[in-house]
């Protein structure tokens, strides 16, 4: 927003005629009459440059944060090593940015502070904005400042330590001198928004001023891993990079040492003429906001939209529903295939081949995921609080271990887990070296079905599926506004080895449905049986059929929901007292999962109760 003062002159609308209370009221015709009162209209002109320069400010420089972005990216196209930033008064007071970069000579000063200077296109390839390598190129930034703070910056080209000082308040220098300075430049911007009110007024408290600050650093940090960043809160540091380069380093330095040794290297592959590498946490990480998802695009911070849902599809299945992954992406390709001029703050970034880039990033986080299973939840705390055994006389713990192997149960999944029993019908409870485990039968025995299911999937689509023929076929009989729909889906049922054919009118048969083997069938033959419910099959069918009606999935969504149906509806109900060798098996089994700790729900299923819970619970110490 511009200030009312300021643009007076050149607008000469008169302030609108008060309107009564009710905003509904104003319609057409209060408005058609507005447009009367206005004087005819004026002759078109140029905007004094203070004018445009306060209306460009106004998309560069929206608040404190945009204003350290600039700065930031600034310092990092010059080359910078260390980057240095301060603030104080969430960034209304001051924001200083300092750097090492090849800094600005003295004869350049002023220029590098008018609208549309900049170095950064040099018109070698006819100023085309396809080529970008920078992270600033439209030279708005110093002059937007310009217009809304006081600024000053001191720079020096060379290590003589010999700078020159600029400072610029409303528009005037008011200072233009020798400084001192070593190679490198130093921009404080003081008083931020003094002179507009309304911006003033927008700046949000001041904690989330500065933590919008700080999101802005740790993104640039993260962007260009090989400048060292540190950042300061009025002489308060609060975080530090060194430069090193590596993704996983940074992410740790921004993100809290946390993450130290939890993060999973991902790639380097090529997908569309782009490099895609980077690093995301087990499902075990999770965070209540996007806030740690990072992608970045020819070393900009980015948020391709497409691209972020296809990771967050990847992870869906492994983690609790409303929780977020902690990642960083680095994507490389030719800045042709980038579009970063799409968006006032460059915070968008169009990028070609977006779909199969993101294609093969999800790709990449599955298998990741997939080969580091050790995703124990740790919520020790609720975990205790839900457990609460049965009187004695009830089936408490169901067996006794000596009459059955007793020995640890081994798998790549998990660690190793003794026995020790079922508690209230719906809980395994084992002992591993560092406490004790709480499996949810259900949901464990569901978590086995879906992967094999799924596995079950990608055999099908490579030629090899394994039917069981049913010696009767399911009959489903549909609404007649479902049969269309359903017809549509017969051969995504095929792709998962569903033979379903329509029998005519709104009848369908399923003759043959996936072999799916029981977890382990000698060991509990009635129970851990499979796939085997014709009625669970056709719920499952009916149900889908009914929502497609209302609204249509695509494809892939539809069978991920059919399987995760699928596998709730025939794994083993809670409430079901279970033999030795079934719990065994069903934690064998589990243990074989790529992500032993969440259902496909996305709930929790494991549990752990730690030596350190239990010290503080007892008060062992
Ligand atoms: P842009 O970054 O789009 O070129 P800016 O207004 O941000 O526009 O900066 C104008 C010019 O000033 C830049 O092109 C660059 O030559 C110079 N400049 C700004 N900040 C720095 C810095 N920290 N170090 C070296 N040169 C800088
Ligand atoms: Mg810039």
């Amino acid at each position: 927003m511009i200030d009312d003062d300021a643009v007076g002159r050149y607008d000469p609308a008169p302030d609108p005629p008060s309107v009564p209370a009710a905003p509904a009221l104003v319609g057409a015709r209060e408005r058609e009459r507005d447009r009367r009162a206005l004087p005819p209209r004026a002759a078109i002109r140029v905007l004094p440059p203070a004018i445009s320069a306060l209306i460009a400010a106004g998309e560069v420089v929206e608040r404190p944060a945009s204003v350290v972005k600039e700065l930031l990216e600034n310092a990092v196209d010059a080359g910078a090593r260390r980057v240095r930033v301060d603030i104080r008064g969430a960034g209304l007071s001051m924001i200083r940015v300092g750097d090492d970069g090849h800094g600005i000579r003295a004869a350049e000063l002023w220029l590098a502070c008018q609208r549309h200077a900049t170095s950064k296109l040099d018109g070698a390839d006819g100023h085309r904005l396809d080529g970008v390598r920078t992270l600033g190129f439209r030279g708005e930034a110093l002059p937007s400042i310009a217009a809304v703070a006081e600024l000053t910056v001191v720079s020096a080209p060379d290590e003589r330590g010999v700078g020159w000082r600029l400072t610029l308040r409303d528009g005037q220098v008011i200072a233009d001198e020798p400084a001192p300075h070593p190679r490198g430049t130093t921009v404080t911007v003081r008083h931020l928004f003094a002179g507009v009110p309304a911006r003033l007024a927008a700046a949000g408290r001041s904690q989330t001023e500065t933590a919008q600050i700080a999101q802005t650093v740790r993104r640039v940090a993260l962007a260009a891993p090989g400048v060292g960043c540190s950042f300061f809160v009025d002489d308060r540091q609060i975080f530090q990079t060194a430069g090193s380069g590596d993704l996983q380093t940074v992410l740790t330095e921004i993100h809290g040492p946390a993450l130290t040794g939890a993060l999973l290297p991902l790639g380097p592959v090529e997908s569309a003429e782009a490099i895609v590498w980077g690093v995301i946490s087990g499902p075990e990480i999770t965070r209540p906001s996007r806030a740690q998802v990072n992608v970045v695009v020819n070393g900009r911070w980015a948020q391709p939209r497409g691209l972020l849902a296809q990771v967050e599809a990847a992870y869906r299945p492994l983690l609790p529903r409303g929780r977020h992954p902690v990642l960083a992406l680095a994507i490389e390709t030719a800045p042709g295939r980038v579009d970063v001029n799409i968006h006032p703050s460059k915070l968008e970034v169009r990028l070609l081949a977006e779909r199969m880039i993101g294609t093969a990033a999800a790709e990449m986080i599955r298998e990741t995921l997939g080969r580091h299973p050790l995703p124990l939840q740790l919520e020790a705390a609720s975990g205790l609080a839900a457990l609460r055994f049965l009187p004695s006389a009830s089936p408490g713990i169901a067996e006794s271990s000596e009459r059955y192997d007793a020995g640890p149960i081994v798998t790549p999944g998990l660690p190793p887990l003794v026995l020790i029993g079922q508690v209230q019908a719906r809980l395994l409870l084992l002992e591993g070296d560092d406490g004790l485990y709480l499996i949810d039968q259900h949901r464990a025995h569901e978590r086995i079905l879906y992967e094999r299911l799924r596995a079950d999937r990608t055999l099908a689509t490579s030629g090899s599926p394994e039917p069981e023929l049913l010696a009767d076929p399911i009959v489903l009989e549909l609404q007649p506004a479902q049969v269309a729909g359903f017809s549509r889906r017969v051969d995504e049922l095929a792709a998962l080895g569903f033979d379903c054919e329509i029998f005519g009118g709104r009848t369908f048969l399923v003759r043959q449905v996936p072999d799916l083997p029981g977890v382990c069938s000698e060991a509990a033959p009635d129970l851990l049986r499979g796939l085997g419910d014709p009625d669970a099959i056709a719920e499952v069918l009916r149900a889908l059929a009914a929502e497609d009606a209302n609204e249509a999935a695509d494809g892939e969504e539809w069978q991920e929901r059919l399987l995760v149906r699928l596998s709730c509806r025939t794994a083993v109900r809670r409430g079901r007292p279970l033999e030795h060798p079934a719990m065994r098996a069903l934690v064998d089994g589990l243990g074989h999962t790529a992500a032993p700790a969440v259902c496909p729900h996305g709930s929790p299923l494991l549990m752990r109760v730690g030596a350190d819970l239990l010290e503080r619970q007892f008060g062992w110490h």
